[in-house]
């Protein structure tokens, strides 16, 4: 089955170029290459590469030069301001081998512009009614800066600004369209299966013959702070196929691994977790320790959580755990304030101040200091409390602070979970 887009045989590639020295600085995230990718592939479109390069002309000149040798479709983003370092204009006509020509209709509406607030266009505003002979501007339905294309027998190429809400507006309106031409009947489509409590490692090893034998749709795993996630992806002609055969692939996985998948595409810990206890009406609490109100934030942050979390207590320094849980000094004592035996009193006295139908506790070395040899960073404690159970645990996260938070509250979300859906069974 062939799986590349072709036209005439000769799969049809598409680039990037992010413009823009902010980026190679790392001051912004390149936020605009991710949506693009993501458009390129609902297009059916391969993109073979994303390249960011500073506002200096020859490297620019070059990078489009490069591209045009290997790409049918390149986007570029940024550069097209009226400022002297927005060169996109004058690269890609270089670059194109042609001279810029000035769309007058686009002057007069800059002049317009301007003189509607009062003021005389600049007359460096009016560099951005040009665009390279041959080619013709996008309208840009956000603000003044138009984008514009070019093809020649090599390429066709899309220049867009740099403001993602503008790049947007005109990929939308005048891009996507005509890529549509290029569409040769394929689409790509792809469904995420988030998998909890199994590594990178073990999930390739336990789906391996599956992944190595699949060439549409693939399967690629990624690993993110304490989860994995299975990528299935699916080229086909329509929606409809793809969904098919991703469905039949998903099948096959689910039965080894289906009782560590939790949740599909954009699903999270906590809205599966929230989902689960609006549908059975159950309510909630917690008392943290190292998470500091993460499991908190992350369980707020689901519109209508005050149906299912009754409110939290972030008993940080001993003395509240003691005061305000009823932690026992002999218990802190015995067995320190991250051991499981503290936890299980945390949520003991949450308990006692509020019936919830589950109360749970976290405590835990988040690093990167107060780590022994007996419990080192990132060793973490947690209980949860019900009317039938009482269970603690004790896992060994990350060395960073910041992973040791985030998956100690993955953790506990997923502890929460399985309980409620334990009690279906
Ligand atoms: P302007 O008229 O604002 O100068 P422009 O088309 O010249 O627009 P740039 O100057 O390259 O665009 O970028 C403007 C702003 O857009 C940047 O400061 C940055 O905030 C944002 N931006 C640029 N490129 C990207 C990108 N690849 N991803 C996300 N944001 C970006
Ligand atoms: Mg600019």
């Amino acid at each position: 089955m062939p799986t590349s887009n072709t036209k005439g045989g000769i799969p049809i590639a598409s680039e990037i170029i992010s413009i823009g020295t902010e980026l190679l600085l790392g001051n912004i995230l390149n936020t605009n290459a991710s949506y693009l990718s993501r458009k390129l592939a609902e297009h059916g479109l391969d993109l073979y590469y994303i390249t960011s390069v500073g506002d200096n002309p020859e490297r620019l000149i070059n990078t489009i030069k490069e591209a045009r040798q290997r790409s049918k479709i390149i986007i570029t983003t940024g550069g097209l301001g009226p400022t002297s370092d927005d060169i996109t204009r004058e690269a890609v006509a270089k670059a194109f081998n042609v001279p810029l020509k000035t769309s007058p209709t686009m002057v007069k509406q800059i002049e317009d512009f301007f003189h509607q607030r009062g003021k005389t266009a600049p007359e460096c505003n009016k560099k951005q009614a040009q665009y390279p002979e041959g080619g013709r501007l996008l309208i840009n339905p956000m603000g003044t800066a138009p984008g514009f294309m070019i093809e020649d027998s090599a390429c066709t190429l899309f220049a867009l600004p740099g403001v993602p809400g503008e790049m947007k507006a005109i990929f939308e309106d005048k891009v996507s369209p005509e890529l549509q031409r290029y569409q040769k009947n394929n689409i790509i489509h792809s469904r995420l299966l988030r998998v909890f409590g199994l590594g990178e490692s073990q999930v390739e090893s336990i789906l391996h013959d599956i992944i190595s034998s699949q060439t549409n749709p693939t399967i690629a795993p990624m690993a993110q702070t304490g989860e994995v996630i299975l990528r299935i992806t699916c080229k086909e002609k329509t929606k409809e196929k793809a969904e098919l055969l991703i469905r039949d692939l998903q099948e096959k996985i689910q039965a080894r691994i289906g009782n560590y998948i939790y949740g599909y595409d954009d699903d999270t810990l906590e809205t599966v977790t929230a989902d689960i206890l609006m549908k059975r009406g159950k309510t909630i609490s917690t008392a943290e320790s190292c998470t500091g109100g993460l499991l908190a934030h992350r369980l707020t942050n689901i519109p209508g959580s005050s149906s299912f979390y009754y409110g939290g207590i972030v008993a940080y320094s001993n003395d509240l755990k003691e005061r305000v849980l009823g932690v026992k000094k002999e218990t802190l004592r015995k067995f320190g304030a991250v051991s499981e035996e503290v936890a299980v009193e945390m949520v003991r006295g949450l308990l006692k101040i509020y019936p919830a139908d589950l109360a749970l506790s976290i405590t835990g070395i988040a690093g990167p200091g107060g780590g022994t040899t007996e419990k080192q960073v990132g060793h973490i404690c947690i209980a949860y409390k019900t009317i039938d159970e009482e269970i603690s645990t004790a896992v060994k996260l990350f060395k960073d602070r910041m992973q040791n938070k985030e998956a100690a509250a993955n953790h506990a979300l997923h502890l929460i979970l399985n309980y409620f859906k334990k009690e279906d069974a």
